[in-house]
């Protein structure tokens, strides 16, 4: 007898799409010809590559990554970017700016700061990670290396609907994807480096994707540990050393199932109709749920939001496991609920939510 799949609103693994799931199922024991599961293969005979190249070029179709850019599947998670990234694309004496909305904006800056003279240049942190600033009130410097930004702050749910421009001539902009990659197009050219954890929306963690303009390439601090230096991984098409092999292959399952369901924009537009759906049950609710982002910011893929009556939180949570919906226990650090809404959870959950939130609302408004 099967078991019932819950709905998971978990930040982060996050939940992959049934029919993905099936398909890597049926392939565990024995993938195509190969006579033996992907984990069990050599990265570097051709069935490997043939799914890694495939992963590649889905994903290029996905998002019209530009010829100038490097795709890599690395290890290490997006921390490990974090230092990566200064060590890539700059010198111990060289500038560096952040603006930093969120908790994660937060760590990568903290990280910078070891590499080079990372500066940060906005923070929402005395409004609690609720805004995003008007570009122009902010001085960036112009002989800055790089711009770093975090394009979706998952724990406090803030998103970039545009992006600053880098002021400095040779400045480039750098963001973090983790919780917003592949939810919608991205116009790559305007980034030096984006990166993302896989584990939100397009895969299993333990993989983490880098995609890099080329003449980045080639210039990190000597002191960068072999594994996190981009033009190594660039140069052995990500075959350095063992990659996350299997982890790849179920991004590439993935990607392969975001390009059948229409690309980037089909899904962008799944994704603001559960978003919006979300968002209008806690604005129409008269104040018994609310969500603190300012609106034009608001995420697409993590809806944080509290109760008026705060001692009803644990309640709420624990009767929506009840009703198989689970993880919607906001980050430790902020609290409430937080409904994580990425790529594969269907309009169903969404719409099981919001019909659980009312039915609630009816039973403890009074
Ligand atoms: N950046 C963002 C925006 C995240 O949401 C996360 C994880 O949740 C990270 C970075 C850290 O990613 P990892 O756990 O892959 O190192």
């Amino acid at each position: 007898h099967e078991k019932e799949r819950v709905f998971n609103f978990a930040a982060g693994p996050a939940t992959l799409p049934p029919n993905v799931l099936k398909k890597a199922q049926s392939e565990l024991y024995i993938w195509g010809n190969s006579g033996m599961s992907v984990m069990e293969m050599s990265h570097r005979g051709k069935d490997f590559l043939s799914i890694i190249q495939k992963a590649e070029s889905d994903l290029r179709e996905l998002l019209k990554i530009p010829e100038n850019y490097e795709v890599l599947f690395l290890q290490g998670g997006a921390t490990s970017q974090f230092s990566a990234i200064p060590l890539n694309l700059c010198k111990p004496s060289d500038n560096v700016d952040f603006i930093v909305n969120g908790s994660w904006g937060d760590k990568a800056y903290k990280e910078a700061q070891k590499y080079c003279k990372a500066n940060l240049i906005w923070s929402g942190k005395s409004e609690k990670y609720t805004k995003i600033p008007s570009f122009d009130e902010i001085e960036q410097n112009l002989d800055a290396k790089y711009l770093h930004i975090c394009a979706n702050e998952t724990i406090h749910g803030v998103e970039y609907k545009n992006y600053p421009e880098p002021k400095g001539k040779d400045t480039v902009l750098v963001a973090d994807m983790s919780s917003n990659f592949c939810s919608k197009p991205v116009d790559i050219s305007k980034f030096g480096v984006i990166y993302a954890g896989a584990q939100k929306n397009v895969g299993p963690s333990g993989v983490t994707i880098v995609i890099i303009r080329k003449d980045l390439l080639g210039n990190a601090q000597e002191i960068t540990p072999v594994m996190l230096d981009y033009k190594i991984h660039a140069d052995n098409k990500s075959l350095y050393n063992t990659p996350p092999c299997y982890a790849i292959y179920i991004c590439g399952l993935v990607f392969e199932d975001l390009v059948a369901q229409g690309g980037l924009e089909a899904i962008a537009k799944k994704n603001l109709e559960k978003a919006s759906i979300l968002y209008d049950a806690i604005d129409e609710s008269g104040g018994f749920y609310r969500c603190p982002v300012e609106k034009s910011v608001r995420s697409l893929m993590n809806v944080p939001f509290t109760l008026e009556k705060s001692e009803l939180e644990g309640g709420f949570i624990k009767q929506a496991v009840s009703q198989g919906m689970v993880s919607l226990k906001g980050h430790r650090s902020v609290g409430g609920v937080r409904a994580s809404i990425y790529n594969a959870m269907p309009l169903a959950g969404v719409e099981k939510l919001v019909a659980f939130m009312k039915e609630f609302k009816a039973k403890h408004a009074l």
